[in-house]
């Protein structure tokens, strides 16, 4: 007899559909089932702004029907069972589409268990937490000399937090990705260290790197598990990029109050109040960094509208910023092998993004925190809406392009060592 819901997970390329049945005494519980299947990719990834509540795409799922036009059987019979569990993998999808299941008991309870949804995502584009902290050991493993692998704090599900130092550990410029859980992490982190390692080993002599690639990791794991939206809070429903202790308050940003629970820009019941948020401040007080730059945009990649909220125009570093995010602008733009062509309109800084014009700018950021603490420039990086990156909202970027912007990414890196190098 099935028993409570049914799940899906994306793996490999595959969807995998699996669920409970249980018996009573003495009666067989694998009862044969039928497994229906429905191409939905009208589930699209996000909708508007990214602070918009996904909610709406949970009542789509859930409104859809067994009766539907579009829905097929695509298994009927029993399926192998162990532990109370039954699973079915499907084969038969294509990366990019969205998936929604049901399974129907062909017993006499007759039970249905779904409509359930599952995106198939490219997995060399989006990478689990397996993934990463196997591309960090290999890395650490590759160049001993250069790379220190450290952990700082773990994740609300007891997940361990790992980050990467490289180079010098004195002057550091520091990277962190995916605060928010569908948004820019290691698979362009880790792939712009691995430029940057490549092409200027004697640049890293004189400022280092330091990454945390993932900060929001247990989150991620839905997206990487197939969740069809854009996924932003931590597993305890908190926005990690609202929860640091710099102006800790109430705000609106995207039109929502950060202190009520089911927003999606709740900030926590106080500040730095999430095991994620204080592993990042543990990171950022270990490297002290010359620069720290936020990866963060609805995507899996990110460009060059660098964003340093919180920093108003007297402040101590204003000027600073501004010269290296110019810098940063600059070497992403700029024309090199291997990058592919870039269009988009010309950014100045400090950006204005119309989305806080009315509603004020996000509090309790993580570069707004590190600034206040270190007057480092720190910076969020977003969408520069090129027509290439396509990178507003969007989940389906494909790999060559994800390639072609973390080297982008690089070189920018670069530009900025080299200004910190000449610096005393
Ligand atoms: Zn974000």
């Amino acid at each position: 007899m099935l028993k409570g819901k049914l799940y899906t997970q994306a793996v490999n390329g595959r969807v995998r559909v699996y669920f409970m049945q249980q018996g009573m005494p003495g009666e067989d519980p694998n009862t044969p089932v039928r497994i229906y299947r429905k191409l939905a990719d009208t589930i699209s990834f996000s909708f508007g702004m990214a602070g918009d509540a996904m909610g709406n795409w949970v009542e789509y799922i859930d409104n859809m029907k067994l009766t539907d036009p579009g829905v097929t059987c695509v298994f009927e019979g029993q399926l192998p069972y162990a532990y109370t569990f039954c699973e079915y993998m499907d084969a038969d999808v294509e990366i990019g589409h969205c998936y929604v299941y049901w399974v129907v008991s062909q017993g006499a309870d007759n039970t249905v268990l779904g409509p359930t949804a599952c995106r198939v995502r490219d997995p060399e584009v989006w990478w689990g937490h397996k993934r990463t902290v196997a591309e960090l050991e290999k890395l650490a493993a590759e160049y001993p000399d250069l790379i220190e692998m450290k952990q700082y704090g773990e994740t609300t599900m007891h997940r361990p937090m790992y980050a990467l130092h490289i180079g010098n550990r004195k002057k550091v410029v520091a990277v962190a990705g995916a605060v928010h859980a569908s948004e820019p992490g290691p698979e362009l982190l880790v792939r712009a260290v691995r430029h940057i390692i490549k092409m200027r080993p004697d640049l890293l002599d004189k400022v280092g790197l330091a990454m945390l690639p993932t900060i929001n990791i247990d989150v991620r794991e839905e997206t990487v598990n197939g969740t069809p939206h854009y996924l932003r809070k931590n597993h305890n429903g908190v926005d990690l990029n609202r929860n640091f202790p710099w102006e800790w308050k109430e705000d609106f940003v995207y039109g929502v109050s950060n202190t009520i629970p089911e927003s999606s820009t709740y900030h926590g019941p106080y500040a730095g109040s999430e095991n994620e948020s204080r592993a990042a401040m543990a990171f950022v007080d270990a490297v002290v960094p010359a620069a720290l730059f936020v990866y963060d945009s609805s995507s899996v990649i990110t460009e060059d509208t660098l964003l340093f909220d919180g920093e108003p125009a007297d402040g101590p570093s204003y000027d600073y910023a501004n010269v290296v995010a110019n810098i940063y602008s600059k070497g992403f733009r700029a024309d090199h092998p291997g990058c592919g062509t870039f269009t988009a309109a010309p950014v100045s800084f400090p950006p204005e993004l119309d989305c806080f014009a009315e509603t004020g700018k996000p509090t309790a950021t993580f570069e707004g925190w590190a600034y206040y603490k270190y007057f480092c420039p720190a910076f969020s990086l977003q969408s520069s809406n090129s027509k290439e990156g396509c990178c507003n909202d969007d989940d389906q970027v494909p790999l060559e392009r994800l390639e072609q912007w973390s080297l982008r990414h690089a070189y920018a890196l670069i530009a900025v060592m080299e200004f910190l190098a000449k610096e005393a």
